[in-house]
């Protein structure tokens, strides 16, 4: 495993989010840091973060790396000193069966997750047209009602 892999491995996009300052809700959604975001639009996945308003995505050492102005490189390291792992020693629940066939898998692992991502933000959506219909005519339509009826078809 790469020191990047082990990394990915050991710290969960939620937790480091969290650890550097943004507010994580239960339902793993925060505001996102890379625009103006009134409404949590960032869902934190344990792997990877997709917000649904810029489309802002990665893992979490690409957050690290946006975060902090950082490379790839700075971001591991500094996720490698804020959290505590020791490279020559990772820890032994994390050792994985050696990977067969890494592109296939891969690409199966990409798929899965745009998958992911769509299927979230589907629930987002159903769940934002309940939550957000105006309750009478007069009401101010929400900017999420809005984009809930635009984009569920
Ligand atoms: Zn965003």
């Amino acid at each position: 495993m790469t020191w990047f892999e082990l990394i990915k491995q050991v710290v969960r996009v939620p937790e480091a989010a969290a650890y550097y300052g943004l507010q994580v809700s239960r339902n793993s959604m925060a505001c996102c840091p890379f625009h103006d975001d009134r409404h949590p639009s960032m869902k934190l996945n344990e792997r990877y973060f997709y917000c649904f308003g810029c489309g802002a995505t990665g893992d979490v050492i690409d957050l690290v790396a946006r975060l902090f102005g950082l490379s790839s490189y700075e971001a591991a390291k500094k996720l490698t000193h804020d959290f505590g792992i020791d490279p020559d020693n990772p820890p032994a629940a994390i050792a994985l069966p050696k990977p067969e066939r890494p592109l296939l898998r891969a690409y199966r692992q990409e798929e899965v997750r745009c998958l992911r991502v769509l299927c979230d933000y589907l629930h987002l959506l159903e769940s934002w047209k309940v939550q957000y219909t105006p309750k009478t005519p007069e009401d101010v339509l929400d900017d999420r009602f809005v984009e809930a009826c635009q984009m569920l078809d």
